[in-house]
């Protein structure tokens, strides 16, 4: 069973299973998600910008793994 962890709002999802901790989503998106530690992030903003949302897409589509899950 995948564990995951969610923002406040429970639209952005990150699958640490499938995640290779390769950092580029915390260090593209700083504003938005931070290493919780050992490499996995977490998702801390509540409410982001139009900019950060389009960056958002982009990223998500960049992860290696595919573990941003955007609903
Ligand atoms: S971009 Fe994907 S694989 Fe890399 S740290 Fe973020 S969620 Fe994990």
């Amino acid at each position: 069973m995948p564990q995951w962890v969610y923002n406040h709002r429970g639209s952005i999802r990150i699958d640490i299973e499938t995640c290779t901790a390769c950092k580029l989503c915390y260090e593209e998106l700083p504003e938005l998600f931070a290493d919780r530690g050992d490499g996995i992030p977490i998702v801390y903003a509540r409410v982001i910008g139009e900019d950060t949302k389009e960056r958002l897409f982009k990223i998500a589509e960049d992860c290696p793994s595919g573990s941003i899950i955007l609903e």
